[in-house]
């Protein structure tokens, strides 16, 4: 009997760590410096040093990360900024709360990273409306792929607009050679349980190659103070990494490099193995995939309800990133023009992912395929 596959296994995971993590944890019972501890600064340098950074500045969530870089820009009323519309609410929140306006982009069908083509209409689709005045990119590494960096970089370049990472669900996959981590002025990053590298609770950082910035982040996330605690130099938030959530992170940091290629194998063998009529996710040139979703996209959204439910009934779990876009949630409704951006439109109906993380083992991998081949026999797909 194969045991039956989840879509996260932490209790699989808490044993690969032995001992780790609760070494690390009664460290900081003894110092008892709940708050910026020695663990903060200690996991600071190891993503630092990982992501190719010149810093790394702890914080409490990906979310706040994405908050503090648009605020250190000042962002605020009267100016747009573009994300793609196919990606988690905090992409676009975040420019809400400072009063900003969120401009849509659609995404590429194979790859569903950022779409330049459609980058390009909605930057000249906000130039003649006039009502905005285009500030920054928030591009978004999405499912563990890199975003395409090279190109919007260069376009960021030309329109002179300042660009940002959102790297969420990718931190650890390598994009031309290297570690994500500076593709941008600034790269986010998110320590929630289900991330790749994931805490046991809220957490995320911001990494940055800029002094400058860097100094800025620091005194963000903790009430905007100066040099001393109690010098107040701007409008801040509380937002820094908890110590505890750092040193469990720091115990699963000496874990992470292997668990990645775990999550790669996996990856090759749902490639290799899923019937043709099934659309794999399309690897992105020259990059090494942090595998935190693995997409698959079925032809029709009756089919893939078909294989969700068939899934669901061989005890298989699935879920769908994301059902809706955002232009389409009610929330954004009063920041959307109206525009169509229909590949974010019908990936929602068609996607499904299917389990992805570091222990599913080959013979639980090859029972999710037979599963899956069967449907496919049935529905002559
Ligand atoms: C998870 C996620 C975030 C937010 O991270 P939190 O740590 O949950 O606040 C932001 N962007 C993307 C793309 C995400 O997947």
């Amino acid at each position: 009997m194969v045991k039956p596959i989840t879509f996260l296994d932490l209790p699989a995971q808490q044993k690969r760590l032995g001992q780790r993590v609760q070494k690390r944890v009664e460290h900081v019972f003894q110092h008892c410096r709940f708050v910026m501890g020695p663990e903060v600064t200690e996991l600071e340098e190891r993503l630092a040093s990982y992501g190719g950074a010149r810093h790394a500045i702890g914080v409490s969530s990906g979310t706040d990360a994405l908050l503090m870089v648009l605020m250190a820009e000042g962002i605020g009323p009267g100016m747009a900024v573009f994300l793609p519309a196919f990606t988690y609410t905090a992409t676009a929140e975040v420019v809400l709360l400072l009063g900003a306006f969120p401009v849509f982009v659609d995404v590429d069908e194979g790859s569903f990273q950022i779409s330049i083509a459609s980058l390009t209409q909605r930057l000249s689709d906000v130039q003649q409306q006039g009502q905005y005045q285009p500030r920054a990119i928030i591009g978004v590494d999405l499912f563990g792929q890199p975003a395409p960096w090279e190109e919007l970089r260069a376009f960021a370049q030309k329109h002179d607009l300042l660009l940002f990472a959102d790297c969420a669900q990718s931190f650890g996959a390598s994009y031309q050679g290297h570690k994500l981590g500076h593709e941008a002025l600034a790269t986010t990053l998110s320590f929630f349980p289900s991330k790749p590298l994931g805490a046991y609770g809220d957490g995320g950082a911001v990494l940055t190659d800029d002094d400058d910035r860097a100094a800025l982040y620091r005194s963000l996330r903790s009430h905007g103070e100066g040099k001393q605690r109690y010098d107040v130099q701007r409008i801040g938030l509380n937002a820094r990494l908890d110590t505890l959530q750092a040193a469990i992170l720091l115990a699963k940091m000496e874990i992470f490099e292997e668990e990645l290629v775990r999550r790669a194998k996996i990856a090759d063998l749902y490639d290799a193995g899923l019937p043709t009529g099934i659309k794999v996710p399309q690897r992105v040139p020259d990059s090494q995939s942090a595998w935190a979703i693995y997409c698959i996209t079925l032809p029709t959204s009756q089919q893939r309800d078909s294989l969700q439910s068939y899934l669901r009934e061989h005890a298989v779990p699935t879920a769908i990133y994301y059902p809706k876009p955002l232009h389409y949630q009610p929330a954004y409704q009063a920041q959307h023009d109206g525009v169509s951006l229909p590949v974010s439109e019908s990936l929602g109906e068609c996607v499904l992912a299917l389990p992805i993380h570091p222990d599913i083992s080959d013979e639980q991998g090859e029972q999710l395929l037979e599963i899956i081949q069967q449907w496919a026999e049935n529905n002559q797909l």
